[in-house]
């Protein structure tokens, strides 16, 4: 059968994929440390769980309206205000079927053939797939190590072309766990201002920052850049719920009402009870991810801490999310490894230690690796490491 051109060179999400071959190496009944994870390890809170059981007994199981039910909407209006200082209405909200859902209906409505979107590298592995799959072209600029991977605003200024429609932000970062601050989002804006580009911020990580360092969206500097911005966050990391496939977008009503109109034929609503669901994370007061954050914090220092002893390794060291980005150039070097994919494959195989490496996320020197797993899990993780790279030194 000869299928459409757009799905010919679609591979499957490689963050995905790794998690999937852990978890059948597991089955097989291989001793598995599994560093793919791009999800928290912990069971979404009871008061959540609770409130989507009562969702089912009172009926909540029919179609919703395609942008989400309006007590979720309001819900979200508040938490923009609460948290971030945005005042958005309802119609500038759309719930989605996960943040990724949310991005893959804006690339939809915003690009046309040959429309660029700027993507800073290191990015998440969806961003360029999801814009070809609008037949957007996804321009790629590489942020240096040495700038803590952050991409410079004369990088982005140079990157666009008449035909650049948006650039995307991602702060804090996957996979570097970099937090980009207000003065230099405040000159990116400037720039995406000066052209009329419009800023996709992912947000998803929001609430996982361990640092002094606070969360600032860009469409919190100003009423303009607010205009030009669309924000995208979700409850999957900050509320341990990625199963349940709830996020959403904020921004410009010229821009969410066709995304609702496109979600009415592609997905109608996102599930029902999964809304009721985050209707509660968001009506719960206090901070419920306060113990989570402080978990990864503990977690975030021990790792790095053990990676500056294995040999070959280098990192900078990350304020968000739940993930490390090492340097591993000089392990490859060591162990005879030209790529590393194959660095990784091989470790996979001989230690059975599952990281992702670096080549989805569009860089060819590091490795992504997830805290997300048990303090025990990283220990032993790093100590088959520093046994595979000094196993493999020529
Ligand atoms: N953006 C980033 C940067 C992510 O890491 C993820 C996680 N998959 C998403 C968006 C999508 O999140 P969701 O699970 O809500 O689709
Ligand atoms: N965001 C997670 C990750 O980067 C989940 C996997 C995915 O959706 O690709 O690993």
């Amino acid at each position: 059968m000869e299928l459409a051109s757009r799905v010919k060179t679609l591979s499957p999400s490689s963050t995905l994929a790794i998690t999937a071959k852990a978890n059948e190496l597991k089955k097989q009944g291989h001793d598995v440390i599994g560093l793919g994870a791009g999800e928290p390890d912990f069971n979404t809170p009871e008061y959540i769980l609770n409130a989507a059981a009562n969702a089912m007994n009172h009926g909540y199981t029919k179609y919703t309206p395609s942008g989400g039910i309006p007590e979720l909407k309001q819900a979200i209006v508040n938490k923009f205000q609460t948290d971030n200082g945005l005042r958005y209405t309802a119609e500038e909200i759309i719930v989605t079927t996960g943040a990724k859902h949310a991005l893959y209906t804006l690339f939809q409505v915003l690009l046309d053939k040959g429309d660029e979107v700027i993507v800073p590298a290191p990015y998440w592995v969806s961003y360029p797939e999801q814009i070809k799959l609008a037949e957007g072209n996804p321009v790629i600029i590489s942020a240096k190590e040495q700038n803590s991977f952050k991409i410079t605003p004369e990088q982005i200024e140079k990157a666009i072309t008449p035909k650049t429609k948006a650039v995307i932000i991602n702060s804090p970062n996957n996979p570097t766990g970099m937090v980009y601050s207000k003065e230099e989002l405040r000159e990116i804006g400037d720039i995406c201002l000066r052209h009329d580009v419009l800023i996709v911020s992912d947000e998803i990580y929001e609430k996982l920052i361990y640092t002094n360092d606070s969360h600032v969206s860009i469409a919190e500097i100003s009423s303009s850049l607010k205009k030009q911005t669309v924000i995208i966050n979700g409850v999957s990391k900050s509320h341990a719920m990625t199963g349940w496939r709830i996020g959403y977008a904020a921004g410009p009503v010229e821009v969410i009402k066709p995304m609702t109109n496109l979600a009415s034929h592609s997905t109608s609503n996102p599930t029902s009870i999964a809304q009721h669901a985050a209707l509660a994370a968001y009506q719960t007061d206090g901070d419920p991810n306060a113990e989570m954050r402080q978990i990864f914090a503990e977690r975030l220092e021990l790792l790095y801490g053990l990676l500056q002893d294995i040999p070959g390794i280098s990192c900078v060291k990350p304020k968000g999310a739940f993930y490390l980005f090492p340097n591993v150039q000089e392990a490859m070097n060591m162990n005879g490894f030209e790529t590393v994919d194959d660095w990784v494959k091989a470790l996979l195989e001989e230690e059975k230690v599952a990281l992702v490496p670096g080549t989805g996320f569009g860089v060819h020197e590091n490795v992504r690796l997830s805290y997300a797993t048990s303090s025990d899990a990283l220990k032993e993780a790093s100590h088959r490491m520093n046994r595979f790279i000094n196993n493999h030194r020529s």
